[in-house]
Order: structure tokens, then C-alpha cells, then sequence
């Protein structure tokens, strides 16, 4: 598969000039990985992160931003190697075309911040056909509250 790789160092792509943030101030609020990830669109090394066996219930919001970008309804155990969805909340989430790497994929990022996630795939379970393939460092999980 064309995500098995793992990769260091992504090309110089051109800022988000959407993002609030300077680079300065975003590397004071992620940590190192975190901010790799988000802002310079790396990617962590597969079956590592710590949300791809994670199935609790709840939501994941964007580790840059709080904003909301998927319910633990739409999560699945593709096997890739990092947390995979079936859908993301409407609205949230942008994609765009990737071509780095001689690969044409599909990148998703966090409509609010402009935050990394991870790409898309047309290979999702049946329900949407799509998997979006996302980074554990981009996300942080809030448990759903007990009523
Ligand atoms: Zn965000």
C-alpha cells in the first residue's frame, strides 16, 4: 500500500497563511511531534501513535485547535497502522490534492487551524467507501460523558 512508508522530512510546501498561529506560537502550545505533524504535515511511524487501537467512546478533536473532527462512531480497525475513520464531522475537515512524494493522494487538514491530519483513501468499509488515514499526534480523544 502506498502508505506503508514512513518519511521524515515532507517537502517544502507553501505556508497556510489561514492559520491565526505563527510558527513561533504554535511550537510554544504542541510538542515537537505534534507540531511536525501539524504544521510541517509529517507523518508518524505506523501501528505507533496512540490512538490507532483505541475504541473508546467519544470524539477527537484536532490536537491544534479543540475543534471537533470525528465521533468514535465513524472509527475502524483498518490495520494501516494509524487511527482510521469512515467519515469526518461535515464541514470540518478540508481536503486537497497531494502530490509529493510522485504519488497523487488526497490530504486532509483541520478546516479551523489548517492543522495535518493525515489522507483519504477510497478504500473505507462499505458504509462510505472512504478511509480517512489520520495521524494519532493530530488528534486528542475526549471521553464521552457518562449520563
Ligand atoms: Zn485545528
Amino acid at each position: 500500500m502506498l502508505i506503508g512508508s514512513t518519511w521524515l522530512i515532507m517537502a517544502q510546501g507553501e505556508k497556510e497563511d489561514h492559520m491565526a498561529k505563527s510558527d513561533f506560537e504554535w511550537k510554544k502550545i504542541l510538542t515537537d511531534e505534534q507540531y511536525h505533524i501539524l504544521r510541517e504535515k509529517g507523518t508518524e511511524q505506523a501501528f505507533t501513535g496512540k490512538y490507532d487501537k483505541h475504541y473508546e467512546k467519544g470524539e477527537y478533536v484536532c490536537a491544534g485547535c479543540g475543534e471537533i473532527l470525528y465521533s468514535s462512531d465513524t472509527k475502524y480497525n483498518s490495520g494501516c497502522g494509524w487511527p482510521a475513520f469512515s467519515d469526518g464531522i461535515d464541514g470540518k475537515i478540508n481536503e486537497t490534492p497531494d502530490y509529493s512524494f510522485g504519488m497523487v493522494r488526497t490530504e486532509i487538514t483541520c478546516a479551523n487551524c489548517g492543522g495535518h491530519l493525515g489522507h483519504v483513501f477510497n478504500d473505507g468499509p462499505q458504509s462510505t467507501g472512504i478511509r480517512h488515514c489520520v495521524n494519532s499526534a493530530s488528534l486528542d480523544f475526549k471521553a464521552k460523558k457518562e449520563k
